[in-house]
């Protein structure tokens, strides 16, 4: 095994910073051989049968082209669940857990009725169910093949949630029962950020589920705010990620239609990465 941690090392430095590459050999070890991270520390000098060196080899020559790693084993955690994702749905950031966590503080009701559009891995929907065992929660998500997804991680997971197929920029077209609280994650990457973007993202993750033109960033939030007055309960709440940009013409949005309580939140990294506001 040790030759195995030496040769994922020798292969990938260079391409990635030394605590990513550590993270991978945690990742692969726990994935090709079943061990956690303790039994990883435990089993140092055991050599692996040649099936399991063959696999991390494939997954070390993936890494090499800068798949992540998340679509390379099939999944990924999020709030303490497991995930299944593919290039049909983006990968769960830990930004979006301080996005649930934010509501699950913010919620004051028993069994509120919770709407998640853009639900992609159904991570959001997931969580939130997770959390709150006695909501009744929805989810849409234009593609197909995200909702599909998404209906296996909530069958992996045993949490119930109703997902939906759904053109939010068009909502006007389809009907919706109305709300305590609707989430949203939308896409919202100018084309202009490109550029400062790692390869991991730009040539694998959904292109529709990121990027927004650059004259119009803000379109799904604009749509997502009708909606929402139209079908938030008084007093409901509507909860967004934003782009760390865009925050002052996010209050600016959500204020013109009369939203009230409009708060921004810093992520981790210290950027205004949330907000929420009041029907
Ligand atoms: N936070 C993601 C990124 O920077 C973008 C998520 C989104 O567009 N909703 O890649």
């Amino acid at each position: 095994m040790q030759a195995v941690i030496q040769y994922i090392e020798k292969e990938l430095s260079g391409l990635y910073p030394a605590n990513e590459i550590t993270g991978f050999t945690r990742l692969i070890f726990e994935h090709v051989c079943g061990w956690d991270y303790t039994r990883f520390l435990a089993n140092r000098n055991t050599i692996l049968p040649s099936s399991e060196k063959e696999a991390v080899k494939q997954i070390v020559e993936r890494l090499k082209t800068f798949e992540p790693i998340q679509y390379i084993l099939g999944e990924t955690e999020f709030y303490g669940l497991r995930l299944k994702v593919n290039p049909a749905v983006l990968i769960p950031r830990p930004e979006t857990e301080e996005l649930v966590e934010w509501m699950v503080k913010t919620n004051s009701l028993k069994s509120p009725a919770i709407l998640d559009i853009g639900t992609g891995s159904g991570c959001i929907a997931l969580a939130l169910k997770k959390e709150l065992s006695r909501a009744d929660i929805s989810a849409t998500d234009i593609s197909e093949k995200a909702l599909q997804t998404a209906r296996e991680n909530a069958e992996t997971n045993r949490l119930q949630v109703d997902f939906f197929q759904a053109d939010i920029l068009h909502w006007e077209n389809h009907t919706w029962k109305t709300f305590d609280m609707i989430v949203s994650n939308p896409p919202y990457v100018r084309e202009m950020e490109k550029e400062k973007m790692q390869p991991n993202v730009l040539e694998f993750e959904p292109a529709r589920a990121l990027f927004v033109p650059d004259a119009n960033p803000l379109i799904f939030y604009r749509k997502i705010s009708e909606l929402a007055l139209n079908h938030l309960n008084p007093g409901g709440f509507l909860f967004f990620e934003i782009n760390e940009h865009l925050g002052a013409e996010m209050k600016k949005l959500l204020a013109g239609p009369g939203f009230k309580n409009i708060y921004l939140k810093k992520d981790i990294h210290g950027k205004e990465r949330m907000i929420q506001c009041q029907k």
